[in-house]
């Protein structure tokens, strides 16, 4: 039969419960009788011992009542003796009422009664006799006499004394001998109790914490990822299917687990897959910044394996700290930006895409990087530039010879001209002057794009720029009747870069300036240092730029409708911008139509 848990403990307790409560009713029990008992003995045999101490002390008195009697005092001695047959008659009657010993007690207060009958009858007679009569003495000392029956009459009294006290003594002894068992009994059940609370305790211990053990040993190490980790079913009772239920849970965890690891493997490999598929090197580290997911291009670029520990190469290492420490993207734009390897013998350029990567609770986990291979788009760009450079390059000494032409032409030490004839010439002097701007324009954005990344930076002081461009600039302004002012104010912090690029800049700004300001405007030149940087500003007092072509202006080829001058390529201000962002500086502009421009470059100061 399989017991529960419930009914062992119930089994095992029950007895020695039960056994304590019949231990103490029994120990009441006994001490209640034995106590009752002892009480009623002792109560008894003491109204006995009593009554026959009071009779002794009469019987003394009306026996010396009979020698006053015979010594003359006759008064005395009657009333004596009236007096305590009196008192011993009524402890006679106690006596008789409380015979507690059968037959001895009960045979002697009968002898007793026919004694004292006979002895008070006797003792009557004698004092009828008058006083001083000779029979006194005779019925006094006589055999028998009443001096004899007193001492017979003594003599039984101390008899009941006797078996009363006796009486008293035996129950005191049995008292005790009963109290012995009882504390014998007592203590034998008491060890009997005790031996099974231990035989209990002992079982108890071995049966209920032996399996909840294990089955804690086993919850720990399951805790640990020891899925397969059984608990023995020991026992039938609760523990048993506990442990049954327990193991049960493990299992379900293990397939829950088999199913997870699946279809996380599956995940896994899906995305190993797909970026597999990339052509640009992909990578993925955690916050630590161990590889966690790696494709063949980045493994065979970076020469990494997965969960090793990558240290990025030099111009990713800034990024990739700041991508996992600061959640800060770095996403490259431009060629500028890109960075070269050498694989395979040959250079490749690629655009870093560095990107964060968080949590649900927006905390780094780590870190993609992306890189994508420009290497085919940087060499058509090259191309490109090569080829405008080359083109230009031709153009410009054919060009050279035609307007050398046009002025000695126009000059007429050839020979004189006709008006129709002037007239055509000075349209094609016009063109082929903007012609060779176009042309200068296009070299110079040509040699920007191609040297970009070799631009060499040295110190300037910002104010010899502006007036090597007011110095170079100042014939065609006094050509067109523009006022040009150099401001000079504050001593200006030097700048870092080079002086040629940062001298076309201003000067295709100032330029500009010259063109669109009508005759009697002014162009005022300036430079300050505000928040770390040095600003120049080209003011001038021209038509201004609508609101709406402003954020277009640096765009290539771009040229404000209706208003661009006549000789303009639209890509003065896009070589401005290309020189300024390759000094990591801002070129901005404001202008209020019909008040006039201004064109602002802010470079960062200090070298
Ligand atoms: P462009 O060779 O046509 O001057 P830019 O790139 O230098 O080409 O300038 C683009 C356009 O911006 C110009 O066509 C002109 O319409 C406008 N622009 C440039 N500078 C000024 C200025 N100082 N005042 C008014 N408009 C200007």
């Amino acid at each position: 039969m399989i017991w529960s848990l419930r009914r062992r403990l119930i089994a095992s307790l029950a007895p020695v419960g039960i056994l304590l409560a019949a231990l103490g009713a029994v120990g009441l029990a006994v001490l209640w009788h034995t106590g009752g008992r002892i009480d009623a003995i002792i109560k008894e045999n003491y109204v006995s011992v009593r009554a026959m101490d009071e009779m002794n002390e009469r019987l003394e008195r009306i026996d010396s009542s009979f020698q006053f009697a015979l010594s003359g005092r006759e008064g005395d001695a009657k009333a004596q003796f009236a007096a305590n047959w009196v008192g011993f008659e009524s402890q006679f009657h106690i006596e008789e009422e409380n015979i507690t010993i059968f037959p001895a007690e009960q045979e002697l207060v009968e002898g007793l009664r026919s004694l004292k009958t006979d002895y008070r009858a006797r003792g009557e007679r004698f004092y009828a006799r008058p006083s001083g009569s000779p029979d006194r003495r005779t019925d006094y000392f006589g055999k028998p006499g009443l001096l004899s029956q007193f001492s017979e009459i003594k003599t039984v009294i101390a008899e009941i004394l006797r078996i009363n006290q006796e009486n008293m003594f035996q129950a005191r002894d049995e008292a005790k001998a009963t109290a012995r068992i009882a504390l014998i009994g007592l203590g034998a059940a008491l060890a009997l109790i005790g031996g099974l609370l231990f035989g209990v305790t002992w079982y108890l211990l071995h049966t209920i914490p032996g399996p909840i053990r294990l089955m804690t040993e086993a919850a720990q190490e399951i805790g640990g990822g020891h899925l397969d980790r059984e608990v023995p079913v020991v026992t039938h009772d609760e523990l048993g299917r506990l442990a049954q239920a327990f193991n049960a849970m493990t299992r379900q965890l293990r397939v829950y687990r088999q199913t997870d690891l699946s279809r996380l493997l599956r995940a896994q490999q899906t995305a190993q897959a797909t970026i597999d598929s990339f052509p640009d090197p992909i990578l993925v580290v955690d916050i630590d910044g161990h590889v966690e997911l790696a494709n063949p291009a980045a493994r065979s670029l970076l020469g990494v394996g997965s969960s090793a520990t990558w240290i990025p190469p030099e111009p990713l290492r800034q990024p990739v700290h700041e991508a996992l420490t600061l959640q800060r993207p770095r996403l490259a734009e431009g060629f500028d930006q890109a960075i070269t390897f050498q694989t395979g013998g040959e250079d490749r350029s690629y655009l870093p895409q560095i990107r964060p990567i968080r949590d649900a609770n927006g905390d780094t986990t780590g870190a993609a990087v992306v890189l994508n291979d420009i290497t085919r788009f940087r060499l058509l760009d090259q191309f490109k530039s090569d080829l405008v450079a080359t083109v230009s390059h031709e153009l410009k000494t054919p060009l050279t010879s035609v307007r050398l032409a046009v002025h000695v032409l126009l000059e007429e030490s050839i020979g004189p001209l006709t008006a129709k004839q002037t007239e055509m010439l000075l349209d094609a002097r016009e063109n082929s002057e903007r012609l060779l701007r176009l042309i200068d324009h296009l070299l110079a954005l040509a040699r920007l794009e191609r040297s970009s990344s070799a631009t060499k930076f040295v110190t300037i002081d910002p104010m010899s720029i502006l007036e090597r461009v007011a110095t170079e600039a100042q014939g065609r302004a006094e050509d067109k009747h523009v006022e040009m002012i150099v401001e000079k104010g504050e001593p200006l912090p030097p700048v870092s870069g080079d002086p040629e690029r940062l001298a076309l800049a201003v000067a295709n700004l100032v330029e500009n300036a010259v063109t669109y300001t009508p005759t009697g405007g002014k162009v005022t030149l300036s430079a300050l240092a505000a928040d770390g940087r040095v600003v120049f500003a080209v003011a001038d007092t021209g038509p201004g730029i609508p609101a709406e072509h402003l954020p277009h202006v640096f765009e290539r080829f771009f040229r404000v409708p209706g208003q661009s001058a006549e000789g303009g390529t639209g890509l003065g201000l896009s070589i401005v911008k290309e020189i300024v962002d390759a000094h990591h500086g801002e070129v901005s502009c404001e202008s209020t139509p019909g008040h006039g421009s201004v064109f602002r470059i802010a470079l960062p100061a200090g070298v």
